[in-house]
């Protein structure tokens, strides 16, 4: 249903990537490759990407596109949410707009521009891996074992929000530079 108000066919291909999205929020292309694949089998790698393109157009589904980093997709769309993002283990989490009904939209100086959107990423590093850092004290390269699932949203009440907010404008700034 919601690929035909979106006036688009409904195909095998476009339900199995719609799901696997939904399955898995945040995940890269590759990620809804294998997990299409490994639901409906016969599909091309292309189709796939054909598919992810044309929902991402339609507005069906969101693409992430953090610094140094492959796209993301998900299907929690038109809310203006943000994203927390791992340095360490790269894990990515919802995170609601800053305060109140999407305050980042009120720009300091809006240039004359009608803004409808803020992309905000803040980045740091997720509790798992602090803790991962701190229990090997010394030895901080030993984070790499710590495995989250793509998938996961939970946002953990511990979250240094607040930090991460007070860096909200500067970080935005920041990460819209190094994507020109
Ligand atoms: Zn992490
Ligand atoms: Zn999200």
């Amino acid at each position: 249903m919601l690929l035909r108000q979106h006036g688009l066919a409904v195909t095998a291909q476009r339900l199995a990537v719609l799901r696997a999205v939904s399955d898995r929020a945040h995940s890269t292309a590759d990620d809804i490759d294998r997990a299409v694949r490994a639901e409906i089998g016969a599909i091309s790698r292309q189709a796939v990407y054909d598919a992810l393109s044309v929902l991402t157009d339609k507005g069906l589904l969101r693409r992430i596109q953090p610094a140094r980093s492959p796209a993301r997709y998900e299907n929690r769309v038109g809310d203006n949410h943000h994203h927390l993002i791992c340095r360490t283990c790269g894990r990515m989490v919802d995170v609601d707009c800053a305060i109140g009904i999407t305050p980042c939209l009120t720009a300091a100086d809006d240039a004359g521009y009608e803004i409808d959107e803020a992309e905000v990423i803040y980045w740091g590093r997720c509790p798992e891996c602090v803790a991962a850092t701190s229990a090997s004290s010394g030895n901080g390269k030993r984070t790499g074992s710590v495995r989250h699932e793509p998938g996961d949203t939970a946002l953990d009440p511990e979250q240094p929000g607040s930090r991460a907010q007070r860096h909200l404008r500067k970080a935005g700034r920041e990460e819209k530079n190094q994507r020109v």
